[in-house]
């Protein structure tokens, strides 16, 4: 049996089958581009969705996790290190907020926000004892655990996965009126994505940010932006809600890219205010915060920083987009998003994009579909402009091929 093949069916055997991912086996990652255990180089165009916004083993964040993992990983918070000042100084000063909490995975970090505007809304605006309620939108993804599957209106990610979480509402995305309507003397926060990126990456109408801003100040809710996958400069800005005025969230949710893909480190970031709810004692992570991701998580922002990552999803992005736009094709329904954060909707009458997805591995493109009908577009942010004309070209060759 061929090598892949040999793995994939080992897997296959011991691993739950929970994921349905493309047959091709990976073991090596540098920049933009992967290799197969046979050799075959493709471009990455899902970057993990968006953990390795700076490249797959960025040297200067494998020298931090190298450098660290020699030194001190774990701790636990029952200790200070000598790592998670820095990095949450500079998280801070970059997110332009007072103070973050360090969890490990988006979905904790997602349930760690559930639980600092739960606790703000009872000490802090007044709620009655266990009547908070959080408002979330129609077609969210906010991770795995059963509390923010019970946030979701997605029927896979729940079914049988019962009983839910309660306390959450669900409204439909993109509309101010329907959100404004929703709003009950009880309602603490909303939980918001400002681009939907597992729903199809779903950009909400202009204005839309600011509207929903000036609701939750009107109203003394809490407005939480989910960007653990727009965040960190995938969109074409450091966070996607500066692409609207008067958008600035009270509290913001990072992961994925918060490593740059080498470890897992997510954050809570918001004011002292809010996150002063936490007193010792009543939330915490083993390893959250440990000094191993913290180092990582310091140089994974200063990589974004240092090579202007926000800035060349901007230009690249618009470059890839009317490239995208200018194919002679009539299979694509829509093209929509922001910097390098691109989905491509296919006529339903065309077919599912997976089959797409297939023939771009085929000429050396690696990416994802999403609900079926959108093939998401998210390299690496450390893409060359001739790579760009490259991929362009392939994705042209796929769309006007019949079949
Ligand atoms: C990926 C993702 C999560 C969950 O992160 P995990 O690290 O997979 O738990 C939450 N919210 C959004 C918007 C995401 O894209």
């Amino acid at each position: 049996m061929p090598l892949q093949q040999e793995i994939i069916h080992k897997t296959d055997l011991h691993s739950a089958h929970n994921y349905h991912p493309l047959p091709l086996v990976l073991s090596r990652g540098k920049g933009i581009w992967v290799w197969d255990v046979d050799g075959n180089k493709y471009l990455d165009c899902l970057s993990a969705y968006s953990a390795v916004n700076q490249g797959h083993c960025h040297p200067k964040i494998i020298s931090a996790l190298t450098e660290q993992a020699g030194k001190l990983t774990l701790t636990s918070r029952a200790f200070h290190n000598d790592q998670m000042g820095d990095f949450l100084e500079k998280l801070c000063a970059m997110a332009e907020m007072e103070m973050a909490l360090p969890m490990n995975t988006g979905a904790e970090a997602v349930e760690t926000a559930i639980k600092a505007v739960r606790k703000w809304g009872y000490e802090v605006k007044g709620v009655p004892d266990n009547q908070a309620e959080i408002i979330f939108f129609e077609g969210n993804f906010h991770g795995r655990t059963v509390t923010t599957v019970s946030a979701s209106s997605e029927e896979d990610y729940k079914h049988h996965f019962g009983p839910f979480t309660p306390g959450f509402r669900i409204v439909p995305y993109g509309d101010a009126a329907a959100l404004e309507a929703a709003i009950t003397d009880n309602t603490v926060a909303i939980i918001m994505e400002p681009i939907q990126g597992e729903a199809g990456i779903n950009v909400p109408p202009e204005g839309y940010l600011a509207a929903t801003r000036k609701i939750c100040r009107d109203n003394d809710v809490l407005m939480v932006m989910d960007e653990i996958q727009t965040g960190l400069g995938r969109t074409g800005k450091l966070f996607c809600y500066q692409h609207e005025d008067h958008a600035k969230p009270d509290m913001l949710i990072v992961g994925k890219a918060l490593s740059g893909g080498a470890y897992p480190v997510s954050a809570v970031i918001s004011s002292r205010e809010i996150l002063r709810v936490f007193t010792p004692g009543i939330h915490g992570s083993t390893y959250g915060g440990n000094p191993l991701g913290a180092a990582v998580g310091l140089a994974a922002l200063e990589v974004i920083e240092e090579e202007k990552l926000a800035d060349r999803s901007r230009l690249l992005g618009d470059y890839l987009m009317r490239k995208l736009e200018a194919i002679p094709t009539n299979k694509v329904a829509d093209i929509r998003g922001k910097g390098l954060f691109i989905g491509i909707e296919l006529h339903k009458e065309v077919g599912l994009a997976r089959p797409y997805c297939e023939a771009l591995m085929d000429r050396g493109i690696l990416c994802k579909e999403t609900h079926d009908y959108v093939i998401r577009l998210a390299p690496p942010l450390v893409i060359e402009m001739e790579q760009i004309d490259w991929l362009a070209e392939q994705i042209a060759e796929v769309l006007q091929d019949e079949g």
